[in-house]
């Protein structure tokens, strides 16, 4: 038997209300903050990540779906969306519509990575990329947007960090005063450690092995040796999460080392998950459209994992789904009434009201079963003497009350429907 690919996931119609539920809430809520829907193909030239989420991470490094498709070209399933949104951007001239561009995204990710609960090879994220300006105002809007959602499906256990990168120079500068504090310890750490220590020094931070964890927790922090600009920034946005009530703290190990990463970093945690804790990732990303060949152009934004989010909610209950229904289930009585019963399901969904019957041929008692099985508000029973008297019994399946309704009178029985609701 054919299964699925490990670390993939069918979401089966048992499953798929809550999906409903969070996807209209985040279509609500981006609507609110006047952000727009950009959709972009699930593959794109390697190149494209490559650039622009760098060679030395995991993602490009060791978790990319990458293939060669008839032509040679080197084509990669989409482990994240900043890279895409910022490519359609400068394809589109977005820039010149539209001067603050805010793009919304809800769309399925690939990255080999080893699964386990809360991390899979294909999942989903939504996030929100706003390019074209530099206010931190906008970063502590980001911030404020992935926490309302979070909020909003009624999670509790949340930590939000945030940490500031500073600018190019002030990292490159700061590099140097970490490299002249390490340089002595380098020999006592973990060999991926070693390496970052030549490639990329500030992702020693992102270690989790504890004797790494141990030499770093002494060493001089970067929010310690901001310019100017990033740390009158950093208050800006500190003030305004304060401002709108959002808990936060301010943790010097949350960092991404990449060059066009600038300023604000942040990350929202849940105590609810296990080992991956974390629901959503941000910042600003100021010279990532540079890096993509697009004109020089401030930018900030966030992604969340909607998989581990849903988790969360599971864990902490924080939302309940009420149990799908359908309206009404017709109950075939006679057999010989096969027809009747397809014509009037037929009336009853031209009038928008939700309907089924039986295929199956099954009896009286089984189509009574399966109309509990899909919660229906009513059954109609078309047949027997009733019928033969041009008429059908209409029961009210909350409070078991019944009605007779003559056959040749559809508008009674929509009408009754309509007007009745039963919530
Ligand atoms: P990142 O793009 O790595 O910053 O991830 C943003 C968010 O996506 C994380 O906080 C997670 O919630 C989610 N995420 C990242 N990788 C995975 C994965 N392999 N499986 C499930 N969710 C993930």
């Amino acid at each position: 038997m054919i299964k699925a690919i490990t670390g993939t996931k069918d979401i089966l119609p048992s499953d798929i209300a809550k999906w409903h539920y969070l996807e209209k809430l985040l279509r609500e809520t981006f609507h609110l903050y006047n952000y727009k829907e950009i959709r972009t193909p699930i593959f794109e030239e390697t190149a494209l990540f490559a650039r622009g989420i760098g060679e030395e991470t995991d993602i490009v490094g060791k978790e990319m779906y990458t293939f060669k498709d008839r032509s040679e070209t080197s084509l990669t399933l989409k482990p994240e969306m900043t890279a895409p949104v910022v490519r359609s951007y400068i394809e589109h001239s977005l820039g010149a519509q539209q001067p603050l561009t805010k793009l919304y995204y809800i769309s399925s990710m690939f990255r080999q990575e080893r699964p386990q609960a809360g991390r899979l090879r294909q999942f989903n994220q939504f996030g929100a990329e706003a390019i074209g300006s530099k206010s931190p105002l906008l970063d502590a809007e980001m911030i404020q947007l992935a926490y309302g959602i979070l909020k909003s499906l009624g999670l509790k256990n949340l930590t939000v960090k945030i940490n500031s990168l500073g600018t190019p120079e002030t990292r490159e500068t700061y590099k140097k005063l970490l490299k002249k504090f390490l340089e002595d310890k380098k020999n006592k750490l973990s060999e991926d450690s070693r390496r970052r220590f030549d490639t990329n020094i500030l992702r020693i931070f992102d270690s989790k092995i504890e004797s790494d964890q141990n030499i770093i927790k002494d060493a001089p922090k970067l929010i310690e040796h901001l310019d100017e600009e990033s740390k009158s920034d950093f208050e800006i946005v500190k003030n305004q999460l304060s401002k709108t009530g959002i808990p936060f703290q301010v943790d010097p190990t949350l960092v991404r080392g990449l060059d066009y990463y600038t300023k604000l970093t942040f990350e929202i945690d849940s105590g609810s998950v296990g080992a991956q804790t974390a629901l959503c990732g941000g910042g600003r990303y100021d010279l990532l459209i540079e890096t993509l060949g697009g004109k020089p152009t401030p930018a900030t934004g966030f992604a969340a994992g909607v998989e581990r989010i849903l988790l969360a909610c599971e864990n902490e209950k924080s939302f309940i789904i009420p149990e799908q229904s359908i309206d009404v289930y017709l109950i075939r009585v006679d057999s010989a009434l096969e027809t009747v019963v397809a014509d009037f399901s037929s009336d009853l969904r031209s009038q928008n009201i939700s309907c089924d019957y039986d295929y199956l041929n099954r009896s009286v008692k089984a189509q009574m079963r399966e109309a509990n099985k899909m919660n229906a508000k009513y059954v109609l029973f078309i047949g027997g003497d009733e019928y033969k008297n041009g008429m059908m019994n209409l029961k009210n399946m909350s409070n078991g009350s019944e009605e007779k309704i003559p056959y040749s009178n559809i508008n009674q029985l929509i009408e009754r429907i309509k007007t009745n609701p039963i919530s």
